[in-house]
């Protein structure tokens, strides 16, 4: 069993931030679980990341949320003492220390299975597409992998990219594991699961899949979130998926994760899910 920590400020830190909605979700957690913890965004200058970590936990600091652009130097400054989730992504979105070094987790691939169990998605045995191959597709492929899908097909605009991805985790997996361009992808691909992992949605674009994408009972999943349908889920909806869905769910998942790192308490996500929805 965890002790309670007695450090209790916690923060994301990242550049922009003002936009985060992490004090936010977290602030709902501790009046939920009544852990006594404050927590606080902080802006980091772009080339001082590792300055503000240091002072951070130097002055008493219990944990960090780490968000762009600095996941991979977060990933550096924790090295010594990663999570497999972490070593599996690349980069780190949670920091603590713990005997006297920093530790490092990425709770975003766990933050999006849980999402996907509460949507009712059937991960066993999926054929998974992912559009995009930055730093949030290499974050999520190893919990798709664990969850027993059956084949992931890769696309991106750079098409290198999604097959270093694929070759990458094409060794470790039970899953068939395939990298390409969007052109190379089959015209009736019948996915049972799509996840756009691009930056596309920023621009309101969606990735250029094929039309016939979604097989029966078919889930569109946007790790983008905002108060209306994303392009890519308009485009799901058009081609036929018959559930469509953002990645806020994701959002407040992977923040569950984190508080319980650093607590060892499991809050809710569903009422603080549901909160926040209606406030965007
Ligand atoms: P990233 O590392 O910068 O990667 C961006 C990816 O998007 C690359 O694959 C890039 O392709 C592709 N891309 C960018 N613009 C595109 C366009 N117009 N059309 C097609 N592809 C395009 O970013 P990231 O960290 O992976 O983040 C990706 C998305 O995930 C963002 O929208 C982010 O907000 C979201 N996200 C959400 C959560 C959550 O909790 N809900 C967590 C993490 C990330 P190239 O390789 O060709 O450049």
């Amino acid at each position: 069993m965890m002790l309670p920590s007695p450090r209790t400020r916690y923060a994301v830190i990242g550049n922009p931030i003002a936009h985060s909605k992490s004090p936010w979700i977290h602030a709902r957690f501790a009046e939920q679980t009544g852990e006594p913890i404050t927590y606080e965004a902080i802006l980091a200058p772009v080339d001082g990341f590792a300055a503000q970590v240091e002072a951070f936990f130097a002055s008493g600091g219990g944990g960090l949320n780490v968000t762009v652009p600095f996941k991979l130097q977060a990933f550096e400054l924790a090295r010594a003492n990663l999570s497999p989730r972490a070593r599996a992504a690349g980069a780190v979105n949670t920091l603590w220390m713990q005997d006297g070094a920093l530790h490092g987790c990425n709770t975003d691939g766990v933050g999006l299975l849980n999402d996907l169990r509460r949507l009712g998605a059937r991960l066993a045995g999926a054929r998974v597409l992912v559009a995009g191959a930055g730093g949030a597709a290499r974050g999520i492929l190893l919990p798709l992998i664990e969850a027993g899908c059956a084949s992931i097909d890769i696309a991106n605009r750079t098409p290198s990219r999604a097959q270093e991805l694929a070759a990458a985790f094409s060794a470790s997996a039970g899953a068939v594991m395939r990298g390409g361009s969007y052109a190379d992808l089959p015209a009736d691909g019948h996915w049972d699961l799509v996840i756009n992992a691009t930056a596309s949605s920023l621009d309101d674009e969606a990735p250029p899949l094929p039309a016939g994408a979604y097989a029966p009972g078919g889930l569109a999943y946007d790790l983008m979130y905002a108060a209306r349908p994303t392009a890519f889920m308009r485009q799901a909806a058009a081609d036929g998926a018959a559930a469509v869905a953002d990645g806020l769910g994701m959002l407040v998942e992977q923040a569950a994760e984190s508080f319980f790192i650093w607590r060892g308490v499991r809050p809710d996500p569903g009422p603080v899910l549901t909160a926040l929805r209606t406030s965007l």
